[in-house]
């Protein structure tokens, strides 16, 4: 299997875009043609582990690697999971199940990808005869940073540096990377918001004096954000899972078409479940939630992107995002894989912030994808419901997914398809915002939270999060956007 740039001009291995996260026009790797899974093949995964189910899913994309090697990575990437079944499905009402995918090291579901990435790395770089060591750049609303230096930590011929903006992750997600351990391992602060620090690590990428300087200290850069197709594979791969759950517990029929609704930020996540239904999964349609920052889905309704408008921060940073990169590789779909038309709105977008696709493109899109989105109170009474209907806890990012489930099940009151809602986060990384949510309590400090919210709820208190009130932390600075590149001069220091 080749992979193609949305933007067009390149042909590569799997590896080869792996390792290159980005191509070198800017434009996002694409599988040359979806992998089929037939019937036969997903009856299979019924009997299967997960890390099983993962990897057939992977080698249909990456037939570069090998199959046996690939099973032990996903067995070992999926044993850092606090129980056997690293995505387990919750049914919290008649047709109604929650996908929970925040049993990973980190809390969230950044870790179903990013435990498994720096073997997809390495390995990719053996493939293709790299010998450099390889710097990964990450910039983080907050979740994947986290989650990439704990995947990455102590990797051999890998170092990492996340940026995070200054003043837009949770209190939890700050500690949580300020605290991180590992030798090669380097976390900086970026001044202002997401989007400022997405564009200045992607200016980064796409500079070629930056990367001589690299070259001569034998260091190229790699990213782990998910613009990289070794981020998104993974999250193919439990959609499958989730259906075959499904099947196997007789909730649905072998063939029936079910619903997902995904809390929505960068558009990768949601765009996984796409790829699972091309490749020939029973999905019927993908609800995208968005917070107040709903840009999605005013995109999803009218097919104008437009980032001219009002920034929000809110209780779900993770989604805190105008910039959603990923919806790029939908737009190439829509476009009839039109890689011209595809470069051409995204220089729109960077020059004038907006970009308009035709009525044809927009009914393509709506077939599948439908928007919603969930405001500070709304999402709260998602939440709040659920808690005191059926005595479940979820997350601020998920509570978004909720309310737009639940406003679905609402206008379409016949509707018997089944759904799963995307469960992003363990609800204890935002213990205050969810304890404020299920008992209308404020509390000021994040480990009070977290008191009062088991003392509320009676759910586990996740390890790595206790630990987090009685560890030093290692990274302090704040650095200026225009500046990051020094910081990561300094930081390989050669
Ligand atoms: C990253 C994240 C999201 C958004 O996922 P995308 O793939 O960027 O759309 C939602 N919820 C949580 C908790 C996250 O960490």
């Amino acid at each position: 299997m080749k992979f193609i740039s949305t933007r067009g001009g390149e042909k590569v291995t799997g590896a080869r875009a792996i390792v290159k996260g980005l191509s070198e026009n800017g434009g996002l790797y694409v599988p040359e043609k979806f992998p089929q899974v037939s019937r036969e093949e997903l009856e299979a995964m019924l009997e299967m582990s997960y890390a099983e189910r993962a990897t057939k899913v992977l080698i249909k994309f990456l037939d570069d690697y090998n199959e046996k090697e690939l099973l032990s990575a996903c067995e070992n990437a999926y044993s850092k999971f606090e129980r056997n079944d690293p995505a387990p499905l919750v049914k919290i009402d008649d047709g109604v199940f929650m996908l929970e995918l925040w049993h990973g090291p980190t809390c969230a579901f950044k870790d179903m990808a990013l435990t498994l990435l720096p073997y997809l790395l390495r390995k990719g770089c053996d493939l293709c005869g790299i010998k450099e060591e390889i710097l990964i750049l990450v910039a983080t609303s907050g979740d994947t940073g986290k989650a990439a230096l704990e995947g990455f930590k102590d990797a051999d011929g890998v170092k990492i540096t996340v940026f995070y903006p200054s003043d837009g992750v949770s209190k939890m997600q700050k500690l949580q990377m300020s605290t991180q351990e590992g030798k090669n391992v380097n976390v900086v602060a970026v001044k202002g918001n997401f989007d400022d620090c997405q564009t200045a690590v992607k200016e980064i990428f796409a500079s070629e004096s930056c990367a001589e300087e690299l070259k001569k200290k034998n260091v190229i850069l790699s990213s782990a954000n998910s613009i990289n197709f070794g981020r998104l594979a993974p999250q193919i791969a439990y959609y499958f899972s989730a259906y075959a759950d499904l099947v196997s517990s007789d909730q649905i029929e072998m063939g029936e078409e079910i619903d997902f609704a995904v809390p929505t930020g960068n558009f990768g996540n949601v765009l996984a479940a796409y790829y699972a239904k091309r490749m020939g999964l029973p999905v019927r349609r993908l609800h995208c939630a968005s917070n107040e920052n709903k840009i999605i889905a005013d995109f999803l309704a009218t097919g104008v992107y437009d980032m001219n408008r009002e920034f929000y921060k809110t209780t779900s940073p993770s989604m805190d995002i105008l910039l959603s990169s990923n919806l790029e590789r939908l737009l190439f779909e829509a476009s009839g894989r039109n890689a011209k038309l595809t470069a051409q709105r995204m220089g729109q977008l960077k020059e004038a912030g907006k970009y308009e696709i035709t009525p044809e493109e927009l009914k393509f899109i709506q077939e599948t994808f439908d928007g919603g989105y969930a405001d500070e109170e709304t999402s709260v009474e998602a939440m709040y419901s659920v808690f005191e209907d059926v005595g479940y806890t979820m997350d601020t990012h998920t509570g978004c997914a909720m309310k737009v489930a639940q406003d679905w099940f609402e206008k379409h009151k016949k509707d018997e398809t089944k759904t799963v809602v995307v469960s992003t986060a363990n609800p204890y990384k935002f213990p205050q915002d969810v304890l404020y949510a299920v008992t209308g309590n404020d509390v000021k400090d994040s480990f009070k939270g977290i008191k009062r919210l088991h003392a509320a709820t009676a759910m586990a208190v996740p390890k790595c999060l206790i630990e987090l009130r009685d560890k030093p932390a290692r990274f302090t600075k704040t650095a200026d956007g225009k500046k990051l590149f020094e910081e990561i001069l300094e930081f390989i220091g050669k």
